[in-house]
């Protein structure tokens, strides 16, 4: 029989995150390229509790936020948006983070579905803002966040960040409450159908944290500057605005800037030791370092992930500028972090070349994340290296379920989360994926559904069947080539289908690719065989690569 503990039972509040922070790392830096002018602002942690208290303040007496209401916020990497992480959170409301580059029409549904009472956005989508507030009747405050100065450019009725906090006292007793209570809603659409909710809570977000900052996870240290290009809109940037006031860390928020001259500029002034973002930002900065003879000396360490961590990157940075590359794989249900790459004592001695190959793995599991390999009959693998199935998860930063119901078959009988990824484990926990079963093509860090475009394409009278699929590209990781099957008596017109597509998905869906086939491959219970088109098009080039 066990015996009860005498250790106190405290609440795991996001607020004391920020507590500790100002106590203990008061004068370490936020710096910011603020969004409205590209100027930079420095904040320590110490003012920045100051102002996250009066925004508290705000929220509740000016705007009247109550316990568990959703507040979003549409806005890039700030300490803005840092505070609005701690002031929402902290006064007991959900912060809702809003991915931008999504479709206006889904940007409406989101804000409705999440019940949004309030929407925090920077200059840079007032004209967004302009085309959905009327859309949006549950929304009863837009606040720009800036000054005044900069409120001409909305034409919606809007309250400015810095007015609204201005008139509120820094004094705000954060209260205590359930952990288990709900800090944060970030919506995934990478699955079919509406994008999916997944609530945080504040017991999960300070346990990620805290996973984050052990040395073989992110570990960035009080003498750490981190830069997390990930936006703060993407699975809480990866849970970098909890980790790194934790541990005394200073952050270096890039604003809307996250071009190579920018991000290059702001690694060498700041002297960053650790960046986290997807491939594509570290290719567009490899470009740039290697256009114009740049270095990047102060940079220890990059955290990649969001896909797969291309080999010729991982040379180009560490052969070149003597950077390490960590490979880190998660997603929006896991808060995100599920491995991290970090190399063995064990391995000391091998070749550049097998290192290599560890390092190209998505990582080993982080403490905390149960995982397990299972065939389409769910019967477990075994950590063999070599035995693939779907990827299935759990643990106490994995969603159990999303926002108001949906999406129920994501998750087995026996409680675990079903990831759509599929991969082979090791014997030392080394997670490499081979394949995804989930039908989405992810581009620069983005999801596009295929199911949506193959609907969209439906509708041109030429085409009686379409199919995407995603295919490798050297600058996005992968782009969608477009399979196509004519009703009789049409010729093969890609522009016409391109011109239809157009007005129907944002531009950056549409595909690559269009190929016509004379019978689509089609499976037993009569869906188009994706497995097969794959194979088809295994060495499919886009049309601009060959160029
Ligand atoms: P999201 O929920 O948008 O963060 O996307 C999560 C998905 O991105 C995962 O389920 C994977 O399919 C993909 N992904 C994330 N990290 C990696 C990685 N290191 N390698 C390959 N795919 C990845």
């Amino acid at each position: 029989m066990t015996i009860r503990a005498h250790m106190m039972d405290q609440p795991l509040m996001i607020s004391d995150i920020l507590r500790h922070a100002a106590n203990c790392h008061g004068e370490t830096q936020i710096i910011t390229r603020l969004p409205e002018n590209g100027e930079i602002h420095r904040q320590g942690y110490f003012q920045t509790h100051e102002r996250t208290k009066q925004l508290a303040n705000a929220l509740k007496k000016k705007l009247k936020i109550k316990s568990g209401e959703r507040v979003s916020t549409i806005a890039w990497n700030s300490h803005r948006h840092f505070e609005l992480y701690y002031g929402i959170s902290g006064m007991g409301a959900v912060i809702h983070t809003v991915n931008p580059r999504l479709d206006p029409k889904q940007l409406i549904w989101m804000l409705e579905h999440a019940g949004s009472k309030a929407v925090f956005f920077d200059k840079t989508f007032a004209p967004l803002i302009d085309g959905i507030a009327k859309h949006c009747k549950g929304v009863k405050n837009w606040i720009l966040m800036s000054d005044k100065s900069h409120l001409d450019c909305v034409s919606t009725k809007c309250l400015s960040y810095e007015e609204l906090i201005a008139d509120y006292p820094a004094e705000f007793d954060w209260p205590v409450f359930d952990e288990n209570a709900a800090a944060g809603l970030c919506y995934t659409s990478g699955t079919t159908g509406d994008p999916k909710g997944v609530l945080y809570s504040h017991r999960s977000n300070i346990l990620h944290a805290m996973a984050c900052n052990s040395a073989d996870v992110i570990g960035v240290g009080s003498r750490g500057v981190m830069l997390p290009v990930v936006p703060m809109f993407h699975v809480n940037a990866w849970g970098i605005p909890y980790a790194c006031p934790m541990s005394g860390a200073t952050l270096v928020m890039p604003g809307a800037q996250m071009d190579g001259p920018s991000i290059h500029e702001l690694l060498e002034s700041e002297n960053v030791t650790y960046v986290a973002g997807v491939p594509t930002v570290w290719l567009g900065l490899l470009e740039y370092l290697q256009k114009n003879n740049k270095r990047i000396d102060s940079v220890q360490r990059v955290l990649i992930g969001g896909s797969a961590l291309p080999e010729a990157l991982l040379r180009a940075y560490e052969d070149e500028y003597g950077v390490e590359m960590q490979q880190g794989w998660g997603m929006t249900e896991m808060s995100p972090l599920g491995t991290v790459n970090v190399p063995l004592p064990k391995h000391d001695d091998l070749s550049r070349e097998e290192i290599i190959k560890i390092k190209l793995k998505q990582g080993r599991l982080v403490y905390g994340v149960g995982m397990r390999i299972v065939d389409d009959e769910g019967n477990e693998l075994p950590w063999d290296g070599a035995s693939s199935g779907h990827v299935q998860v759990r643990g106490p930063w994995v969603s159990s379920g999303y926002f108001r119901g949906a999406g129920a078959d994501s998750f087995t009988k026996d409680g675990w989360f079903q990831t759509g990824d599929v991969a082979h484990l090791d014997g030392d926990g080394y997670m490499t994926i081979t394949d995804r079963s989930k039908d989405v093509i992810k581009t620069g860090g983005e999801w596009i559904s295929s199911i949506d475009l193959e609907n969209a394409a439906m509708g041109h009278p030429s085409v009686a069947m379409a199919a995407v699929v995603g295919r490798p590209h050297p600058k996005w990781q992968e782009r969608p080539l477009m399979v196509i099957q004519l009703r009789e008596g049409f010729e093969p017109d890609p522009n016409s289908i391109l011109e239809y597509l157009s007005g129907q998905v944002p531009k950056w869906w549409l595909p690559d690719g269009i190929e016509f086939i004379d019978e689509m491959p089609i499976g037993a219970t009569g869906k188009i065989l994706k497995t097969k088109l794959r194979e088809i098009y295994a060495d499919y080039v886009f049309p601009d690569v060959d160029a």
